[in-house]
């Protein structure tokens, strides 16, 4: 097994997810198993119980583990399917060390940092990077380990500590550190300025960890000289510096590692024999010239000049995007499959409610006007009850104004609420979730998970759906060819369609399309009459992938682009598009 270690240095939030899940893909591509481990040195033992506002997405796991969205990005570049173990914090390595001091296996010895709590860290490290994540058996050949944070912070001391030992538990030649730093401008002149490197590469070696590569973040190119006098103060050659400026779209960082020589870097370094299948390489969507195909047609479908197919996001974070960043990518991997622009605009639900217009007129109608303008509307997953009322009335303007709607997890719940008071005439339908129990609860709290505590208790991970019917548009983008075929799609909810009123509301008109295995639970409506209208209670996000856009998504996009073209052009260039996502 080789490793390559991501570390930081000067600044968080510079894109070291992206260049160590970059670095992974290049590696794919050469015919090497990656899989990667995302170490989060905060205490909380998952991102379950974090605050989107503070922290970002939740993203979720086939297992049902509730990860760091960094999780998600090398899901995504590298197309595997990570455990829950695949992410370690500090809750999880002491909540380990802790169970086992109480069973009495440290056999009397005091437990400290050092040994016990690196030990477990390197334990964990090299137990989760043999586990297979490209649904192969048989081991992974490199992983990818990125390290949260920036080093000299207090909490990844630990850590640091960890991997200082594991570079000769595994032999300094399957040992590759990565460090990734900021290169700040100066002045007029423009002087790209190395300092701030220089010391975390002096702090990170004070610490027994020596790069063996600099990955320095600029807005433009690094320039020769820089790259000398990183190179004469970092210890490292000048081949080792690497620059990673600011590129039009992330699909390009590959390319710009790639262009640097970074695979022979780390072939060199880590000793590894070649084995780039020729065979079946150009067959795959992350042999790199397949990937720098894509990344060229995100360069022209952002072109200004052309007109964008708009989705308004009406959800609760939207001061915030990385609170919705699989949303976003799922949006912009259909999009780019079908070569269209894409602008998401951002929608807080609750500026679009009645009572807000007192509040602030401008806010209200600026809401109201980007809703009418857009193409399609997305309601995103949430919780709590602010801004409900706000994503129901985005929903009823979708139903009756014709506008395409994608509703996932609460969105679902949310288009299901609005049918029921508007068609059935239910006035009182709500949520469990937002409500006492005398209103009319066409979405309901599941009884077998605990009421009272945060982590871990609700529905979660993959599970299967499965449909009744292979007609409904949104059977046909999945391509299911009967009845009783299954798909498999990540959960995270606590509330679901109250099965009671289910027949009732199917009878007005939205179809139920496809339920759990116990036929108790909803997991998809198609409101039929309808261009498209979809709700998941899955969060189908999760799995969508840069050339492997979510069904959906794509639904999505292509009933926006659809009522588009009927208004403008024909249908010429739609039908190879709607044939091969199965909508005849
Ligand atoms: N709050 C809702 C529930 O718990 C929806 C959750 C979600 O959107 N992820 O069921």
């Amino acid at each position: 097994m080789k490793y390559i270690v991501v570390s930081g240095g000067v600044l968080s939030g510079i894109g070291k997810g992206i260049i160590a899940s970059s670095t992974g893909m290049i590696m794919k591509s050469m015919g090497f198993r990656v899989t990667s481990i995302k170490i989060d040195p905060y205490l909380n033992i998952d991102a379950g119980t974090m605050s989107p506002f503070e922290h970002g997405e939740v993203f979720v796991l086939d297992d049902g583990g509730e990860v760091d969205l960094d999780l998600g990005n090398y899901e995504r570049f590298l197309d595997v399917s990570l455990n829950r173990d695949n992410n370690i914090t500090t809750g999880k390595v002491y909540n380990t060390a802790i169970e086992k001091e109480r069973r009495g296996l440290f056999l009397g010895k005091t437990v400290q940092v050092v040994p016990h709590i690196t030990n477990e860290i390197q334990k964990w490290i090299e137990r989760v990077s043999h586990m297979s994540v490209d649904g192969n058996s048989g081991e992974p050949d490199i992983c990818v380990i990125e390290l949260g944070g920036t080093v000299g912070d207090i909490e990844s001391m630990p850590f640091i500590e960890a991997l200082r030992q594991f570079q000769f538990r595994v032999g300094v030649e399957n040992f590759c550190l990565m460090h990734v730093s900021l290169i700040p401008v100066l002045g007029v002149v423009g002087e790209q300025k190395t300092k701030p490197t220089q010391q975390s590469v002096r702090e990170l070696r004070a610490l027994g960890l020596s790069p063996d590569l600099i990955m320095c973040r600029s807005t433009q190119p690094l320039e020769d000289e820089t790259k000398g006098k990183l190179a004469l103060f970092c210890h490292v050659s000048k081949d080792n510096v690497i620059g990673v400026h600011d590129v039009s779209n992330i699909y390009k960082v590959p390319l710009l590692l790639n262009d640097q020589n970074l695979p022979a870097l780390i072939v060199n370094r880590l000793k590894l024999t070649c084995k780039v299948d020729l065979i079946r390489g150009p067959e795959t969507p992350y042999w790199l010239s397949a990937w720098k195909k894509m990344a060229d047609k995100m360069d022209q479908v952002s072109n200004d000049s052309l007109k964008p197919i708009r989705i308004a996001m009406v959800g609760k974070y939207t001061g915030l995007s990385d609170s919705y960043l699989s949303v976003s990518k799922s949006l912009e991997h259909a999009s780019m499959d079908i070569d269209r622009k894409l602008v998401v605009d951002w929608i807080a639900c609750d500026h679009l409610e009645l009572e807000h217009k007192s509040e602030n007129l401008y806010e209200y109608e600026a809401a109201w006007e980007t809703l009418r303008r857009c193409n399609g509307i997305l309601v995103p997953g949430g919780f709590g009850d602010r801004g409900i009322e706000g994503m129901i009335l985005a929903a009823e303007y979708a139903r009756t104004s014709g506008k395409p709607y994608l509703g996932i997890c609460l969105g679902m719940q949310i288009a299901v609420i609005e049918y029921a008071r508007n068609i059935l005439g239910w006035t009182n339908a709500n949520s469990e979730e937002f409500t006492s129990t005398l209103a009319k609860n066409v979405v309901v709290f599941m009884p077998e998970v605990s009421k009272t505590h945060m982590g871990g208790t609700m529905r979660l991970g993959s599970r299967k759906s499965i449909f009744n019917d292979c007609t409904s548009k949104i059977s046909q983008l999945y391509g299911i060819k009967e009845a009783g075929q299954a798909i498999d799609e990540r959960h995270r909810h606590r509330y679901e369609v109250n099965p009671e009123f289910v027949d009732e509301i199917e009878k007005a008109g939205l179809h139920f399309v496809a339920k759990d295995e116990t036929g108790q639970r909803m997991e998809i409506i198609e409101l039929k009459n309808h261009d498209y209208f979809v709700g998941c209670q899955f969060h189908p996000e999760f799995k969508s992938r840069p050339q492997k856009p979510s069904p959906p998504f794509v639904g999505l996009i292509l009933s926006c682009w659809k009522q588009e073209l009927d208004k403008n052009f024909g249908e010429s260039k739609l039908i190879p598009i709607l044939k091969k996502w199965n909508l005849h």
